[in-house]
Protein backbone atom coordinates (compact mmCIF):
# COMPACT_ATOMS: atom_id res chain seq x y z
CA UNK A 1 0.00 0.00 0.00
CA UNK A 2 1.03 3.37 -1.25
CA UNK A 3 2.75 5.33 2.23
CA UNK A 4 -0.10 8.39 2.74
CA UNK A 5 1.22 11.04 5.09
CA UNK A 6 -2.12 13.23 5.26
CA UNK A 7 -5.93 13.13 4.12
CA UNK A 8 -7.89 16.14 3.61
CA UNK A 9 -11.81 14.19 4.17
CA UNK A 10 -14.61 16.76 3.17
CA UNK A 11 -12.66 20.04 4.07
CA UNK A 12 -15.03 23.14 4.20
CA UNK A 13 -13.64 26.57 4.51
CA UNK A 14 -15.46 29.52 4.70
CA UNK A 15 -15.34 33.47 5.44
CA UNK A 16 -18.13 34.43 7.04
CA UNK A 17 -20.63 33.34 4.21
CA UNK A 18 -18.38 33.05 1.15
CA UNK A 19 -17.50 29.45 0.72
CA UNK A 20 -13.85 29.20 -0.36
CA UNK A 21 -13.60 25.44 -0.31
CA UNK A 22 -15.95 23.61 -0.75
CA UNK A 23 -15.76 19.33 0.38
CA UNK A 24 -11.73 19.13 -0.35
CA UNK A 25 -10.81 15.57 -0.36
CA UNK A 26 -7.32 13.91 -0.95
CA UNK A 27 -4.80 11.79 0.04
CA UNK A 28 -0.66 12.64 -0.02
CA UNK A 29 1.73 10.53 -0.40
CA UNK A 30 5.06 10.93 1.17
CA UNK A 31 8.16 11.06 -0.83
CA UNK A 32 6.23 12.95 -3.90
CA UNK A 33 5.68 15.93 -5.99
CA UNK A 34 2.75 17.91 -5.84
CA UNK A 35 1.01 20.89 -6.85
CA UNK A 36 -1.60 22.89 -6.25
CA UNK A 37 -2.74 24.11 -9.54
CA UNK A 38 -5.26 26.97 -10.41
CA UNK A 39 -6.16 30.55 -11.05
CA UNK A 40 -5.96 33.34 -8.84
CA UNK A 41 -8.32 33.45 -6.13
CA UNK A 42 -9.50 29.38 -6.53
CA UNK A 43 -8.42 28.25 -3.14
CA UNK A 44 -4.59 27.59 -3.09
CA UNK A 45 -3.27 29.50 -0.76
CA UNK A 46 -5.76 28.32 1.34
CA UNK A 47 -5.50 24.45 1.08
CA UNK A 48 -1.96 25.38 2.41
CA UNK A 49 -2.28 27.05 4.97
CA UNK A 50 -4.81 24.79 6.47
CA UNK A 51 -1.99 22.10 5.87
CA UNK A 52 0.68 24.23 7.85
CA UNK A 53 -2.09 24.90 10.51
CA UNK A 54 -2.09 28.67 10.56
CA UNK A 55 -5.52 28.03 9.86
CA UNK A 56 -8.43 25.57 10.51
CA UNK A 57 -11.18 24.20 8.39
CA UNK A 58 -14.78 25.28 9.08
CA UNK A 59 -15.87 21.98 9.01
CA UNK A 60 -14.22 17.93 7.39
CA UNK A 61 -11.11 16.47 8.86
CA UNK A 62 -6.97 16.78 8.12
CA UNK A 63 -5.10 13.39 9.09
CA UNK A 64 -1.57 13.14 8.93
CA UNK A 65 -0.85 9.48 9.84
CA UNK A 66 -4.38 8.59 10.40
CA UNK A 67 -4.41 11.23 12.94
CA UNK A 68 -6.80 14.27 12.75
CA UNK A 69 -4.82 17.58 13.62
CA UNK A 70 -7.74 20.04 12.54
CA UNK A 71 -6.35 21.69 15.90
CA UNK A 72 -2.97 21.00 15.99
CA UNK A 73 -0.98 24.10 15.82
CA UNK A 74 1.80 25.00 13.32
CA UNK A 75 4.50 24.29 15.44
CA UNK A 76 3.71 21.02 15.96
CA UNK A 77 3.06 19.91 12.66
CA UNK A 78 6.26 18.06 10.66
CA UNK A 79 5.43 20.76 7.72
CA UNK A 80 7.31 23.90 7.10
CA UNK A 81 6.65 26.44 4.49
CA UNK A 82 8.51 28.61 1.96
CA UNK A 83 6.57 32.04 0.86
CA UNK A 84 6.37 33.88 -1.98
CA UNK A 85 8.35 36.76 -0.91
CA UNK A 86 10.81 34.52 1.15
CA UNK A 87 10.21 36.20 4.12
CA UNK A 88 13.79 36.48 5.29
CA UNK A 89 14.91 38.47 8.28
CA UNK A 90 16.87 41.11 6.63
CA UNK A 91 19.34 42.18 9.91
CA UNK A 92 20.40 38.60 10.45
CA UNK A 93 23.04 36.71 7.91
CA UNK A 94 22.12 33.52 5.40
CA UNK A 95 23.50 31.16 8.21
CA UNK A 96 21.87 32.69 10.75
CA UNK A 97 18.82 32.84 8.95
CA UNK A 98 18.92 29.37 8.31
CA UNK A 99 19.93 28.20 11.78
CA UNK A 100 16.77 30.38 13.11
CA UNK A 101 14.23 27.54 13.39
CA UNK A 102 17.16 25.12 15.12
CA UNK A 103 17.93 28.01 17.53
CA UNK A 104 14.67 28.32 18.84
CA UNK A 105 14.46 24.99 19.80
CA UNK A 106 17.76 24.92 21.57
CA UNK A 107 19.94 22.27 19.56
CA UNK A 108 23.35 22.80 20.52
CA UNK A 109 25.74 25.23 18.28
CA UNK A 110 27.68 22.76 16.91
CA UNK A 111 25.16 20.56 15.53
CA UNK A 112 23.51 24.02 14.28
CA UNK A 113 26.73 24.64 12.22
CA UNK A 114 26.81 21.28 10.92
CA UNK A 115 23.06 21.15 9.81
CA UNK A 116 23.65 24.67 8.40
CA UNK A 117 26.44 23.92 6.29
CA UNK A 118 24.48 21.10 5.33
CA UNK A 119 21.38 22.85 4.30
CA UNK A 120 23.41 25.32 2.34
CA UNK A 121 25.29 23.05 0.70
CA UNK A 122 22.06 21.13 -0.71
CA UNK A 123 20.72 24.49 -2.11
CA UNK A 124 23.89 25.15 -3.96
CA UNK A 125 24.97 28.09 -1.29
CA UNK A 126 27.60 26.25 0.18
CA UNK A 127 30.22 29.17 1.70
CA UNK A 128 27.45 32.29 1.82
CA UNK A 129 26.95 31.75 5.02
CA UNK A 130 28.61 34.96 6.14
CA UNK A 131 26.68 37.25 3.66
CA UNK A 132 24.38 39.35 4.15
CA UNK A 133 20.98 38.91 3.12
CA UNK A 134 20.55 42.34 1.37
CA UNK A 135 23.68 41.44 -0.82
CA UNK A 136 22.26 38.05 -2.03
CA UNK A 137 20.15 38.11 -5.42
CA UNK A 138 16.74 37.25 -6.11
CA UNK A 139 17.36 33.34 -7.04
CA UNK A 140 19.92 33.25 -3.95
CA UNK A 141 17.16 34.80 -1.31
CA UNK A 142 14.92 32.24 -2.58
CA UNK A 143 17.31 29.39 -1.65
CA UNK A 144 18.14 31.07 1.66
CA UNK A 145 14.09 30.61 2.48
CA UNK A 146 14.59 26.76 1.21
CA UNK A 147 17.47 26.29 3.14
CA UNK A 148 15.92 27.29 6.26
CA UNK A 149 12.58 25.54 5.68
CA UNK A 150 14.13 22.19 5.21
CA UNK A 151 16.79 22.38 8.23
CA UNK A 152 14.32 20.74 10.93
CA UNK A 153 13.85 17.96 8.34
CA UNK A 154 9.98 18.83 7.68
CA UNK A 155 7.51 15.54 5.76
CA UNK A 156 6.03 17.92 3.99
CA UNK A 157 7.61 21.36 2.65
CA UNK A 158 4.90 23.86 1.23
CA UNK A 159 6.11 26.09 -1.51
CA UNK A 160 3.33 29.10 -2.26
CA UNK A 161 4.39 30.92 -5.71
CA UNK A 162 7.76 29.93 -4.34
CA UNK A 163 9.27 30.93 -8.02
CA UNK A 164 6.89 33.72 -9.03
CA UNK A 165 8.85 36.58 -8.12
CA UNK A 166 11.93 35.39 -10.40
CA UNK A 167 12.94 36.03 -13.81
CA UNK A 168 12.19 33.46 -16.54
CA UNK A 169 15.60 31.98 -17.41
CA UNK A 170 16.45 31.62 -13.57
CA UNK A 171 12.83 30.12 -12.87
CA UNK A 172 13.14 27.49 -15.31
CA UNK A 173 16.72 26.31 -13.77
CA UNK A 174 15.15 26.50 -10.26
CA UNK A 175 12.41 24.16 -11.71
CA UNK A 176 15.25 21.66 -12.11
CA UNK A 177 17.07 22.05 -9.32
CA UNK A 178 13.82 22.65 -6.90
CA UNK A 179 12.47 18.96 -8.24
CA UNK A 180 16.07 17.31 -7.92
CA UNK A 181 16.03 18.56 -4.36
CA UNK A 182 12.78 17.30 -3.65
CA UNK A 183 14.80 13.34 -5.18
CA UNK A 184 17.29 14.11 -2.84
CA UNK A 185 15.33 15.10 -0.04
CA UNK A 186 12.98 12.06 -0.47
CA UNK A 187 9.90 14.26 1.39
CA UNK A 188 6.88 15.74 0.12
CA UNK A 189 6.68 18.40 -1.67
CA UNK A 190 3.56 20.45 -2.00
CA UNK A 191 3.63 23.31 -4.66
CA UNK A 192 1.11 25.61 -5.67
CA UNK A 193 1.60 27.47 -9.04
CA UNK A 194 -0.68 29.59 -11.27
CA UNK A 195 1.34 28.12 -13.88
CA UNK A 196 0.52 24.87 -15.85
CA UNK A 197 3.78 25.14 -17.58
CA UNK A 198 5.47 24.52 -14.56
CA UNK A 199 3.35 22.26 -12.79
CA UNK A 200 3.16 19.85 -16.02
CA UNK A 201 7.19 19.93 -16.03
CA UNK A 202 7.55 19.58 -12.20
CA UNK A 203 5.36 17.49 -10.60
CA UNK A 204 4.44 13.75 -10.09
CA UNK A 205 0.90 14.71 -9.13
CA UNK A 206 -0.98 17.69 -10.09
CA UNK A 207 -4.21 18.76 -8.44
CA UNK A 208 -6.29 21.57 -10.79
CA UNK A 209 -8.65 23.47 -8.11
CA UNK A 210 -10.75 26.26 -9.29
CA UNK A 211 -13.54 28.05 -7.69
CA UNK A 212 -12.58 26.25 -4.13
CA UNK A 213 -13.49 22.89 -5.76
CA UNK A 214 -10.84 20.08 -6.86
CA UNK A 215 -11.74 19.81 -10.70
CA UNK A 216 -9.50 17.10 -11.44
CA UNK A 217 -5.92 14.65 -9.85
CA UNK A 218 -3.75 12.92 -11.66
CA UNK A 219 0.17 12.81 -13.27
CA UNK A 220 0.76 15.77 -15.62
CA UNK A 221 0.03 13.34 -18.62
CA UNK A 222 -3.28 11.89 -17.35
CA UNK A 223 -4.16 15.78 -17.14
CA UNK A 224 -2.69 16.55 -20.12
CA UNK A 225 -3.77 14.06 -22.94
CA UNK A 226 -7.63 13.10 -20.45
CA UNK A 227 -8.77 16.45 -19.05
CA UNK A 228 -12.01 15.67 -17.16
CA UNK A 229 -14.06 18.89 -17.78
CA UNK A 230 -13.97 21.90 -20.74
CA UNK A 231 -12.28 24.16 -17.32
CA UNK A 232 -9.23 21.37 -17.38
CA UNK A 233 -9.06 21.55 -21.27
CA UNK A 234 -9.03 24.99 -21.17
CA UNK A 235 -6.79 25.98 -18.32
CA UNK A 236 -4.04 23.34 -19.46
CA UNK A 237 -4.10 24.58 -23.13
CA UNK A 238 -3.56 28.27 -21.94
CA UNK A 239 -0.02 29.16 -22.82
CA UNK A 240 1.40 32.34 -20.49
P1 LIG B 1 -5.36 31.46 -4.41
O1 LIG B 1 -4.24 31.09 -3.52
O2 LIG B 1 -5.78 30.36 -5.31
O3 LIG B 1 -5.10 32.73 -5.18
P2 LIG B 1 -6.77 32.00 -1.94
O4 LIG B 1 -6.78 30.71 -1.23
O5 LIG B 1 -5.77 33.02 -1.52
O6 LIG B 1 -6.65 31.74 -3.52
O7 LIG B 1 -8.20 32.68 -1.84
C1 LIG B 1 -9.41 32.00 -2.13
C2 LIG B 1 -10.58 32.88 -1.80
O8 LIG B 1 -10.67 33.06 -0.40
C3 LIG B 1 -10.49 34.29 -2.38
O9 LIG B 1 -11.76 34.65 -2.83
C4 LIG B 1 -10.05 35.12 -1.21
O10 LIG B 1 -10.54 36.44 -1.34
C5 LIG B 1 -10.70 34.41 -0.04
N1 LIG B 1 -9.94 34.59 1.22
C6 LIG B 1 -8.70 34.09 1.47
N2 LIG B 1 -8.29 34.41 2.71
C7 LIG B 1 -9.29 35.13 3.28
C8 LIG B 1 -9.49 35.76 4.56
N3 LIG B 1 -8.56 35.69 5.52
N4 LIG B 1 -10.66 36.40 4.76
C9 LIG B 1 -11.62 36.47 3.81
N5 LIG B 1 -11.51 35.90 2.59
C10 LIG B 1 -10.35 35.24 2.31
Amino acid sequence: MANNIMEFRHVEKRFDDNVVLKDIDFTIEAGKFYTLLGPSGSGKTTILRLIAGFDQPTSGEIRFAGRRVNNVPANQRQVNTVFQDYALFPHMNVAENVAFGLQIRGVKKAEIERRVQEALKLVQLEGYGERAITAMSGGQRQRVAIARAIINKPQVLLLDEALSALDHKLRVNMQTELRQLQRQLGITFIFVTHDQEEALAMSDQIMIINDGTIQQSGTPVDIYDEPLNHFVADFIGESN
